[in-house]
């Protein structure tokens, strides 16, 4: 075999994995499992062991989980491609310094200690040349119980492993190790050598530490009998730890002394807030750690489960729906809460004076990114459980530094509108995003914030991450919009709240206004006068107590369009947001021919709701007015649906901006229309639908939704009026609007099956 003199020697020098003998030092759970678990999977070509204790070496030839033992550690190494060190972490240090006295040419030594420091100041120490085979290593796995009588086969499936490889590591060295961890099922990830310490001291050293020391206490007390006797579940779950093998727990809290401290420093602080919360009966503060804490713990948990909130894009890539003709559209539902209002719900909530009672939140993706964004800014904030959020507001001065940088996921309007509150605090704060938020360019809002005075900094392009300077006082200013943009204009708004003097933002056209309408819901002024929108710096946000956010009426629309088209159908949608500026779907299917009637018309906390009832009608096409396009731009996907089902063709222009939504939205539907037979024909702006009267409008076939949420409940509507199944490809998204779409369109007799391939 060749030389290991040096690191650009590279992959060609080691021979793969399957060809290796693996040498094991030390013989208990950890060796012994790792034994184990190759000889399950026939792996490798050979497994030696070495272990102080012959017992061991006898025993697990007897279990038959290796093909020899060495008869010296010397002869171990010599006979071995990779050497495995799984002792003790304090022996570790002694274990590296007497392998490296042996001809270690040709080979790869790794450890599995669970801290990693000493060992590679060892290893540095004595290996020289060498150190381009040491790669360390550390299986997140493992259990209260030592020795060869615990190991088991299976204890790495499914684990994760990490190796901290060093700089003067070969390459081939780290993906021999790797190959070692994967295949006995393991997922090996990789980090330096300080940061897993440092990391391993607060995720798994310090909790330890804390089941030992808490059960010691608790075994001292003089009830200690009864405290047992009766513990409780909880009780039980924190402590099962404190069972861990003594030796090893010993070895690791002095190995990773400092990082421990430093870990059980952090602790200590917190420890002391909640001791000064229950000390004072300080309600809110105790709830503002019960919360976060409750949130970081399912954070974590879906993380584990490789899960985003809502299992969005990602993990479920492959969801289809088959739609299926013979469904029908009857009953009275209530659709998921408007996303616009929901993001507002918690930001003027959390800058109230006092509790607010959010009802009706949109528990989707985006939404979920603001409120965890408040909470770590220290505001209080329980659920959401059903919808049902309490907030307990700060006041519009009471927002703290948040720890790190605030995460904003994929939601622009939190971007956009909380950029305009963070550069009027006296904190710095730093915005980012995903991926697809951190190239949508900022300087719409960064812009004019600066010429309030604001600081910020943003990458190349104006994108995110923003970094927003504090502690500046802006000034009100005077800002014509180039563009109509309600998140522009509510983003000037929210700085103008801190802003000296009048903050006044001139409207190119018609945007969205829910921002001045719950400001003035929860007593703000704001004055409105044709396009031109002012705020007067200086004031102060009272509690509404109860926000009901209205049902979302582009979520709505698609039972628009099915209580329309589908046969001898009527619904009800409760408590739907009727905004002037979002209703244009309402107008643009009544010039249609649709029969819709708005009952039990309200205001709910500054926003008009209504209960909306349509029944079928015969639709007939029309030329939609371009003055009702901005107001109902979002609709368009299922209202090229209802245009097909109508008598005579229907033409669209004006809506290019249809172009660049979550999909390109002309193509996309022009595309799936296409092929369900229908002859439309995408325009630059817009699109000429043909209508048919037929009761069997649509063919069957499969169309796809390139990922976008509306397309996809569009073709699911289309059904109704279908002569054969309808596979809708690429249906994930759905959930960041519309989560339970498909059980709602069920409950009132939509024939739609989601599937996962
Ligand atoms: P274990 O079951 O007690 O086994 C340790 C093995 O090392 C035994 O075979 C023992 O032999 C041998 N040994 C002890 N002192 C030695 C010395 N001074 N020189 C040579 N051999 C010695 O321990 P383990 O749980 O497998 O832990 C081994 C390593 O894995 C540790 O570094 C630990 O940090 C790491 N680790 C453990 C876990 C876990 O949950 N247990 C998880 C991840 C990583 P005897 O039987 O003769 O004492």
């Amino acid at each position: 075999m060749s030389s290991l003199s040096a690191k650009s020697s590279g992959v060609a020098m080691f021979p793969e994995f399957k060809e290796c003998r693996v040498l094991i030092v030390g013989l208990g759970l950890i060796g012994g499992s790792l034994a184990a678990a190759l000889k399950k999977r026939h792996v490798c070509r050979e497994i030696i062991a070495w272990d102080r204790d012959p017992q061991s070496l006898i025993l697990a030839k007897e279990k038959g989980i290796t093909d020899s033992s060495a008869d010296s550690l010397e002869a171990g190494v010599a006979a071995a491609d990779i050497v495995v060190l799984a002792v003790p972490v304090l022996a570790m240090a002694e274990m590296v310094r007497a392998v490296a006295t042996f001809n270690l040419a040709g080979k790869v030594v790794t450890d599995v200690g669970s801290c990693k420091q000493d060992v590679v100041v060892a290893a540095r120490e004595c290996f020289g040349d060498a150190l381009a085979g040491f790669v360390p290593g550390h299986p997140i796995a493992g259990s209260e119980k030592s020795g060869i009588t615990a190991a088991k086969a299976d204890l790495y499936e499914a684990h994760k492993v990490i190796v901290t490889p060093l700089p003067e590591n070969a390459v081939g060295a780290s993906r021999l190790v790797r190959s070692l961890w994967e295949s006995v099922g393991a997922l090996v990830l990789e980090m330096e050598v300080e940061h897993h310490d440092q990391v391993l001291a607060r995720t798994s050293h310090l909790p330890h530490l804390l089941a030992f020391s808490l059960v010691d206490t608790l075994a001292g007390d003089r009830d200690s009998q009864d405290i047992f006797r009766y513990a409780a579940g909880g009780f039980r779950d924190f402590t099962r730890i404190a069972a861990s093998d003594p030796t090893m727990w010993h070895d690791v809290f002095v190995a990773n002394r400092d990082a421990l401290l430093e870990a059980l420093d952090e602790f200590s602080q917190g420890l002391q807030h909640m001791y000064a919360a229950v000390e004072q009966g300080d309600s809110r503060a105790m709830t503002g750690i019960i919360t976060r804490a409750k949130s970081a713990r399912e954070h974590f948990t879906r993380m584990l489960e490789s899960q985003s909130y809502l299992k969005s894009m990602s993990s479920q890539s492959s969801i289809t729906y088959v739609a299926r003709p013979g469904g029908t559209a009857t009953g009275t539902l209530r659709v998921p809460g408007d996303k616009s209002i929901s993001h507002r719900s918690i930001m003027l909530g959390a800058l109230a004076d006092g509790k607010t009672e959010v009802t009706g939140f949109l528990e989707g993706e985006d939404a979920l990114a603001t409120l965890q964004a408040f909470r770590d800014m220290g505001v209080v904030i329980e659920g959401p459980s059903d919808g049902r959020v309490t907030i307990y507001g700060v006041g519009l001065h009471g927002l703290q530094a948040p720890p790190g940088p605030l995460y904003l996921g994929n939601a622009g309007t939190a971007m956009r509108l909380m950029a305009g509150l963070m550069a009027a605090q006296k904190f710095d704060v730093t915005l980012t995003g995903d991926e697809s938020l951190s190239r949508r360019p900022m300087n719409r809002v960064v812009n004019p914030l600066r010429e309030m005075g604001a600081e910020i900094e943003t990458t190349e392009g104006g994108r995110p991450p923003l970094v927003i300077r504090g502690g500046h006082q802006l000034s009100g200013i005077d800002y014509d919009m180039p563009m109509a943009s309600a998140q522009v204009k509510s983003c000037l708004l929210l700085a103008g709240l801190y802003a000296d003097g009048e903050t006044v933002v001139q409207e190119p056209g018609i945007t969205r206004d829910h921002t001045e309408r719950m400001l003035s819901g929860l007593g703000y002024q704001v004055a409105s006068d044709g396009g031109r929108v002012s705020v007067q710096g200086g004031g102060r946000l009272t509690s509404a107590e109860v926000i009901e956010v209205p049902s979302d009426i582009s979520s709505a629309a698609f039972f628009l369009v099915a209580g329309s088209i589908a046969k001898d159908a009527e619904l009800l949608l409760s408590h739907v947001g009727i905004n002037p500026t979002r209703t244009g779907v309402i107008d643009i299917l009544q010039l249609m021919g649709a029969d819709i009637t708005l009952e039990n018309q309200r205001e709910v906390g500054g926003e008009p709701v209504a209960d909306i009832r349509v029944r079928s009608a015969q639709l007939k096409g029309i030329e939609i007015p371009e003055e009702l396009v901005p107001l109902a731009i979002d609709e368009f996907p299922v209202l090229f649906v209802a245009a097909s089902c109508a008598e005579g063709d229907t033409l669209l222009k004006g809506a290019e901006e249809l172009r660049v939504k979550e999909s390109d939205r002309i193509q996309s539907m022009a595309d799936g229309l296409n092929a369900l037979g229908i002859k439309a024909v995408a325009l630059p702006d817009g699109m000429k639908v043909p209508g048919c009267t037929d009761q069997g409008v649509f063919a069957g076939g499969t169309v796809h939704s390139h990922g976008d949420h509306r397309i996809a409940m569009a073709f699911a509507v289309a059904s109704l009026r279908a002569r054969d199944d309808i596979r809708i490809l690429d249906c994930a998204n759905v959930a960041t609007s519309f989560p339970n779409f498909v059980d709602l369109a069920h409950s009132v007799g939509l024939n739609l099956v989601e599937t996962e391939s």
